[in-house]
């Protein structure tokens, strides 16, 4: 076969590769988008759970404090019905219209929290029902993604063989240029025809031997961007 031919049929055998490369990449990205996502809702059912702590703990204290109001009021009435200061009296009747106001507050503070507690239980519910639903989605989309990658593996392996068995084929210095060329430019086109006498792909002006070389048939790699020329 003839040495362009050969080069030619390794880069196209090179973009096959790249292909089955770049869909791995891609399946392993669907993947990790369905992990992320199960983690950010992971976090929040979490911290729906911590939040659900701090408002019953609120809500306690709260009915803790309701209590002591009631206990206050009681004792104030006692005073009422049986001092005879009048005094003692007045100060009981300001004691009990303040834990009055203050329960009311209390019990607007503690309605508020029930609120937010059942809010954030709903939220938790629904965080745990999207966490099975997508841990169930990661398991199949698992399996799925194996059996893709596994198929795309051989068929790098045989892509690979194929281009290992052309390159074997080249002559021993345009392996080498082919393979500086190629580090470089990965799987962008890492040959470039010479125009006249200048590289067809970066346009810089080769030497008068190289020029002839290639015409010739030899390859030279160009100094402007270490592609492969050819004719
Ligand atoms: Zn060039």
């Amino acid at each position: 076969m003839e040495t362009d031919q050969i080069l030619k049929d390794i880069q196209a055998f090179q973009l096959v590769l790249k292909r089955f490369e770049d869909d791995t990449v891609e399946q392993e990205g669907r993947l990790s988008f369905l992990l992320k996502q199960k983690e950010k809702k992971s976090q929040e059912h979490e911290e729906a759970t911590e939040k659900i702590i701090q408002v019953k703990n609120k809500i306690n204290d709260l009915e803790h404090k309701l209590a002591g109001c009631d206990t206050a009021i009681s004792n104030s009435s006692k005073v009422i019905e049986s001092s005879t200061s009048q005094k003692e009296i007045e100060i009981a009747e300001n004691k009990i219209k303040l834990s009055l106001e203050q329960k009311e507050s209390l019990e607007e503070e503690i309605l508020e929290l029930l609120d937010r507690e059942e809010k954030l239980i709903e939220d938790r519910a629904n965080q745990a029902t999207f966490i099975s639903g997508i841990s169930e989605t990661i398991d199949e989309v698992k399996s799925e993604i194996n059996t893709i990658i596994k198929s795309n593996d051989n068929e790098i392996k045989a892509m690979e063989e194929k281009i290992h068995g052309l390159t074997h084929e080249l002559p021993t210095q345009v392996q080498n240029s082919f393979m500086i060329a190629h580090k470089k430019h990965g799987f962008q086109k890492s040959l470039s025809q010479l125009k006249g006498t200048l590289c067809g792909v970066c346009k810089r002006e080769q030497t008068r031997d190289v020029v002839k070389e290639v015409q010739e048939g030899q390859f030279h790699l160009c100094s402007g961007c270490q592609r492969l020329l050819h004719k």
